[in-house]
């Protein structure tokens, strides 16, 4: 599978050292030959089209997955309607908590069948899914059932409803990670949702679906619709739908803005990012380098908040390099499933195309490239794991989203030069600082306009940790007691 790392004297083959292969096993997953739309409890037939989605690693179809058109879209917002009047509104919260905890504890019970789903509808690396996205999407239920019976402590000396009918559209890069940020907020607060996976990666939300239907939700109260844009847009101009949860492109967020605003629609947006991750040089290195490796390979570089603009001080900055670009040697690029690899596929031909332009024009405009010796797989999407360094502001890709396994590197003298760099973007999701020195942490952290900043860490995640953007990147936050304010409406009180 031209998982290892073949040529280039890396350190563990200096030793002689090679790993074996550790490739998980796919029997837990049955996937079906094909899959309706998750409407009203059930799967249903949809009116029309149906689509494939593939493995990125081998290029192999997984299944043929329904496109919703806009009278399924339809059928769902009003089986969602329906179950918000007839059960969801009038059950208490304690209730509503009770099908929260039950459906976290179904994805513990069967989080390595989940792992195993979204590794291969996706490409991620299973010790990935394994580690992060299931732990944590199982975490954001059991956060929020706890929230369900307690929303008036919460916001007190308010009063407070659900919106009613939630749309909901996520993205192919944490497509059941997305899902649980986006529904169980939505449902703890009182709301019944239409949500719509991404076009690539539909499976693990309809795995869901199956979770859903064996916990006893009452019918109507999620819907999962699957499609391309046109679902998702169907689902943002249904006039019946009273608030709407995006996760995706600047592009798509600013249309759906657009429509929201003519409406005056609730809405919240998790859009792009090209965060700043900046490397003082009393940084503990080390640790910088694993933190820096983490900020942009985590997911391929398929992340909206990676450090996938690194600025390091020019007193440190050739050590720094070097000493990343060894590292960088010893990734493990290769088969999703094995449980050492580090870097799996590319989600798609088109983000393929898209990492690949971008290097190119990075080139063309005189930044150097480096990439390791690793070997790629034939068949499926690859793209190894590289850094541009001689990068300038202005260049392209210090500018733009490349949401790929590829660091853009500039270097800084001072403190100041530093905050006025990684300021200078449309985009402000996150930040990543290293130093030794707390009050220059604070004084960064103050300045720097980014909605999560962390601290000689990077890429740390909890539910009670509200998680959003400033700027193209968007606005609202998702987690904490900041995400769940955003399903309730004030209907009086302070
Ligand atoms: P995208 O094209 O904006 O897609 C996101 C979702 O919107 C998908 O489900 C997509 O359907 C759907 N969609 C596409 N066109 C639409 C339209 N006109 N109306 C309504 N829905 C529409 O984004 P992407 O390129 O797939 O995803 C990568 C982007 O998402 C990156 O820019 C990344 O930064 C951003 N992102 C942000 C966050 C965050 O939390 N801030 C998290 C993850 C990703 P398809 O299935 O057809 O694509
Ligand atoms: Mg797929």
């Amino acid at each position: 599978m031209g998982n290892s790392n073949s040529k280039g004297g890396s350190a563990l083959e200096d030793f002689g050292i090679e790993y074996a292969s550790a490739i998980e096993s796919t029997s837990l997953v049955n996937i079906k030959d094909n899959y309706g739309l998750f409407i009203d409890g059930d799967f249903v037939d949809s009116s029309g089209k149906s689509f494939e989605t593939l493995d990125p690693s081998t290029e192999k179809p997984l299944s043929v997955v329904s496109e919703a058109s806009s009278e399924d879209v339809d059928r769902a917002v009003q089986a969602a309607r329906v179950s918000y009047e007839k059960y969801w509104r009038k059950m208490t919260g304690a209730d509503r908590g009770r099908y929260l905890f039950r459906i976290a504890r179904h994805l513990q019970e069967r989080a390595r069948e989940f792992a195993v789903l979204e590794t291969l509808d996706g490409g991620k690396p299973i010790k990935e899914s394994r580690d992060v996205d299931l732990p944590l999407a199982a975490a954001h239920f059991f956060y929020h059932a706890g929230w369900a019976d307690k929303l008036e402590y919460a916001f007190p000396q308010r009063e407070l409803e659900p919106h009613g009918v939630v749309g909901q559209i996520i993205p192919w890069n944490f497509p059941l990670l997305m899902a649980a940020w986006k529904l169980a907020p939505a449902l703890a607060c009182g709301n019944t949702v239409v949500l719509k996976p991404a076009e690539t990666t539909p499976l693990t939300a309809l795995l869901l679906a199956e979770v859903i239907r064996d916990v006893d939700l009452p019918p109507g109260v999620i819907n999962i619709v699957t499609g391309a844009g046109e679902t998702g847009s169907a689902i943002v101009e249904h006039p019946e739908v009273n608030k709407l949860a995006f996760t995706g492109s600047t592009e798509v967020g600013k249309l759906i803005q657009r429509s929201a605003v003519k409406r005056n629609l609730p809405l919240t947006l998790e859009l792009g990012g090209k965060a700043p991750h900046v490397i003082f040089e009393d940084a503990a290195l080390d640790q910088a380098i694993e933190g820096v490796i983490n900020g942009i390979f985590f997911n391929q570089g398929h992340v909206c908040c990676a450090g996938s603009r690194l600025l390091v001080q020019e007193s440190i900055a050739e050590n720094f390099i070097d000493r990343l670009q060894k590292r960088i040697e010893l990734l493990r690029v290769g088969n999703p499933l094995d449980k050492n690899t580090d870097i799996g596929a590319i989600n798609s031909k088109a983000q393929l195309e898209r990492i690949d332009l971008l290097v190119k024009a990075g080139i063309e405009e005189g930044a150097e490239v480096f990439k390791p010796s690793c070997s790629l797989p034939e068949k499926g999407y690859w793209y190894p794991p590289t850094v541009l360094t001689g990068v300038q502001q202005s260049h392209r890709v210090a500018r733009e989203e490349i949401f790929g396994p590829v660091l853009v590197v500039q270097t800084f003298r001072t403190p100041e030069e530093a905050l006025e760099k990684a300021n200078n973007t449309p985009y402000g999701l996150s930040a990543g600082i290293w130093t030794e020195k707390g009050s220059l942490i604070h004084w960064m952290a103050e300045r720097l306009r980014a909605g999560v900043i962390w601290a000689n860490t990077f890429n740390k995640f909890d539910p009670a940790s509200p998680f959003g953007g400033y700027k193209e990147s968007g606005f609202g936050r998702e987690g904490g007691m900041h995400g769940l304010g955003a399903y309730l409406k004030n209907t009086g009180g302070r």
